[in-house]
């Protein structure tokens, strides 16, 4: 074989994903044979706590590591899980003691869900606090419900009954299990459209929130999911130690342990916190025997995070991936120049959208957005005041008006990623404003930014699928990334030219592709009603014939368009009836003509030489 074939074989090998794949299932072998090969207790001790911090920290990764929420309960429900199952043995010592691991873990998924009620409500540092004050809450209660839990003298479990001989084989290979279940479950939530809402909610939750994610559901099912089995661990654990107190078990260093886990393997990868977890838990037991434990201790672990956060803020894992990929991509030139495609045609869109005939339109159209009287102000500054305006079910209505004037706040009123002080709108005959703003993106509200929002960190087809067009507990299970949900969103990233970049994350694009991106990920929520906040805005003239091109088709089927906009060659082509407005409410409306002619207007905003009919005059801003 000449040298020339043996590079890319080379390259395969050095492919992150097949090497990392091979990595763990020699680690996972060698796991699993361990305490066949050998009966050091030392090591075997080591492993079955290195067990339970990895079931922990990839318990975490989800909350955590895919939605961004920082949790130090995860030691907590260690404790849930121990408690559970001390108690109950105790109280029924005839019983096996192992069928109150289930418990263990129902347990700790109530427990999550009355904390979530809590917590979920509070976001950055204060959530942090919400689950430490929880961890020692729960620790108080242990300490001082003596009746139950023994209080600080704490509890004896029974005595395993087997054969001394595999001791702790029992302990160890259920820990074993519990930790394949749990990656099982990380790894299949991570493909689903919940792990690419909870990722969108990680970057951006408001932003999340117009494209149909229920924000209180999907955060709960995360904070769930990232404990139940946490508690199961915890039983097991706590039958492995046969004795456990309050103190030892509600142990603040258990969560931060496994916080420690998580970062120093990756947060963001699935085998990332199973490393971390035999990384830190070995270093423990080594400070605990060789440096004399307590501060010691805590300064390792703190130089360790130090450390982390300075040279390798992603982690182990994804330094290790990255550095595969450069030696495997050195040499070659970096990514094709993709282009932005030709665009499709909207009538070969099969799955997504729902296409009307315009033909069987009603003459006045119906209004599809009633806005009445809608107020928002910042302190002393009435951004939105009073304002009303109707979009006619079919129309392309503009929306202009001064800078400053309020025009992205109504926006933002409208689809509620700002909430109004006051004011009525009405969506299809239903009034929305006290909707939530998934509902009302699943009732036909789809909304762009004047600054795009993407979601960094994902790739283009991720952003697209991340759209969730309707609430379904069904949805939220299906697969995101491939079948059917992936293609119908490759058909819009097809439609607005964008198909040749659906693997390059979403900050690598330019800031007009960004917005093409952005008119792709709405139109996945079929949205009946389409906010389009300056469409034109930053981008080059070709790609604002495109846009203003994809307007028309995607009208000229039944999407209604509400559109702000400072090109007024664009607006007044394309728009129709336009409202202006001025200082937070709505000065005039009418038909593009009807407002240029409109004395008022001209003498507020578009200025006295505006005159649409001179193409060279166009210089209106
Ligand atoms: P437009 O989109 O028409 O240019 P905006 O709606 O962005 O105007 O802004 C209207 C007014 O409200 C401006 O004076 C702006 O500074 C103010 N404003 C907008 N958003 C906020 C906010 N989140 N906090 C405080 N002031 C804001
Ligand atoms: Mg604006």
């Amino acid at each position: 074989m000449s040298a020339a074939e043996s590079a890319p074989e080379a390259r395969r090998a050095l492919d992150p994903i097949w090497l990392g794949r091979g990595i763990a299932l020699v680690a996972g072998v060698l796991l699993v044979l361990y305490p066949m090969l050998s009966d050091n207790l030392y090591y075997q001790n080591m492993i079955i706590l290195s067990l339970v911090f990895a079931i922990a920290a990839s318990g975490l990764s989800i909350i955590t590591g895919l939605a961004g929420y920082v949790s130090l309960s995860q030691g907590a429900f260690v404790g849930l899980g121990g408690y559970t199952v001390g108690v109950l043995a105790t109280h029924h010592p005839d019983t096996n003691v192992w069928l109150w691991m289930p418990v263990a873990g129902v347990t700790a998924g109530l427990v999550a869900l009355i904390l979530g009620f809590v917590a979920m409500r509070a976001s950055g540092p204060s959530f942090v606090i919400i689950t430490v004050a929880f961890l020692f809450l729960v620790q108080v209660i242990a300490i001082n419900w003596r009746s139950v839990s023994g209080g600080t003298e704490g509890l004896s479990l029974p005595i395993p009954t087997w054969d001394a001989d595999i001791a702790n084989w029992p302990f160890y290979y259920s820990l074993v299990g519990i930790l394949a279940l749990q990656l099982l479950l990380t790894w299949w939530i991570r493909r689903t459209k919940l792990g690419t809402g909870l990722v969108a909610i990680r970057d951006d939750e408001t932003k999340a929130a117009t494209l149909g994610i229920n924000l209180p559901v999907e955060k709960m099912i995360a904070f769930i999911a990232s404990s139940v089995l946490v508690g199961v661990g915890g039983g097991v654990y706590g039958y492995y130690l046969t004795f456990i107190d309050p103190r030892g078990m509600f142990n603040i260093l258990l969560s931060v342990e496994a916080m420690l886990a998580l970062l120093v393997g990756g947060k963001a990868t699935l085998w990332g916190p199973v490393l971390g977890a035999f990384i830190v838990e070995p270093l423990n037991e080594y400070a605990n025997n060789n440096l004399g434990g307590g501060n010691t201790r805590l300064l390792l672990f703190g130089g360790l995070l130090v450390l982390i956060v300075l040279f390798l803020p992603q982690g182990v894992l994804p330094a290790i991936e990255s550095l595969l990929n450069w030696v495997r991509t050195r040499g070659r030139a970096g990514l094709v120049g993709a282009r932005i495609g030709t665009g499709g045609s909207l009538a070969s869109l099969t799955g997504r959208l729902s296409l009307v005939d315009r033909a069987a339109a009603v003459d006045p159209p119906p209004p599809l957005l009633e806005v009445k009287d809608l107020r928002k102000a910042f302190g002393g500054l009435k951004a939105v005041d009073g304002a009303s305006l109707v979009v006619p079910e079919g129309s392309i209505t503009g929306l202009i008006g001064p800078n400053g004037s309020g025009k992205t706040t109504l926006f933002n009123l409208i689809d509620d990623t700002i909430h109004a002080d006051g004011g009525e709108i009405w969506l299809a005959g239903e009034r929305i404003d006290r909707l939530s703003p998934w509902t009302r993106a699943h009732r036909g509200l789809g909304r762009t930014f004047q600054i795009t929002r993407l979601f960094r960190e994902m790739t283009v087809l991720e952003n697209v699928v991340a759209a969730q067009r309707s609430f379904s507990w069904g949805q939220l299970g299906r697969i995101a990334v491939s079948g059917s949900e992936a293609r119908a969103a490759e058909e819009l990233l097809e439609y607005v030219g964008m198909r040749s970049f659906r693997d390059q994350k979403a900050r690598a694009l330019s800031f007009g592709q960004q917005k093409l991106v952005e008119l792709a990920q709405v139109l996945m929520l079929d949205p009946k009603l389409i906010l389009l906040d300056e469409p034109a805005g930053g981008i080059n003239p070709v790609l604002i014939d495109r846009m203003s091109g994809m307007i028309r088709e995607l009208n000229s089927y039944g999407k209604t368009f509400l559109i702000v906009e400072h090109n007024m060659p664009f607006v007044l082509g394309l728009c129709d009836p336009v409202h202006v407005l001025a200082r937070g409410h709505t000065m005039a409306s009418g038909t593009p003509d009807q407002i240029q002619k409109d004395p008022a207007v001209v003498d507020a905003y578009l200025g006295d030489d505006f005159v649409l009919e001179d193409e060279h005059e166009r210089t209106v801003r």
